[in-house]
């Protein structure tokens, strides 16, 4: 585990990248990842393992599909405006569940 975390910062710092949340917006799309789409978040923040799609699978009783949301990786040469918010703890409560 920490060898991974440690993996990730490396990357960050040699490849000098953020990562921007990319959900596929449609009406199967929930409110958590309608939230987190196009935030950018750099990768020594803890949500970004946290939000780490897929941030749930099919919830019964609902028209939500499982979560088909992806990062992309933004280089920093580019600028990118870092916007990332942490999500409500009601929409975390209502949406998030992962494995
Ligand atoms: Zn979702
Ligand atoms: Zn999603």
């Amino acid at each position: 585990m920490i060898k991974y975390e440690k993996n990730f910062l490396e990357m960050q710092e040699k490849f000098a990248i953020v990562a921007r949340f990319s959900a596929i917006m449609d009406e199967h799309t929930c409110p958590l990842c309608k939230f987190l789409n196009d935030r950018v978040i750099t990768l020594d923040n803890p949500d970004y393992r946290r939000f780490t799609p897929p941030l749930h699978y099919h919830m019964e009783g609902d028209n939500h599909t499982k979560c088909r949301c992806f990062w992309t990786y933004i280089s920093k040469n580019e600028k990118p405006k870092v916007n990332w918010v942490h999500p409500s703890q009601e929409l975390i409560t209502k949406y998030y569940r992962k494995k």
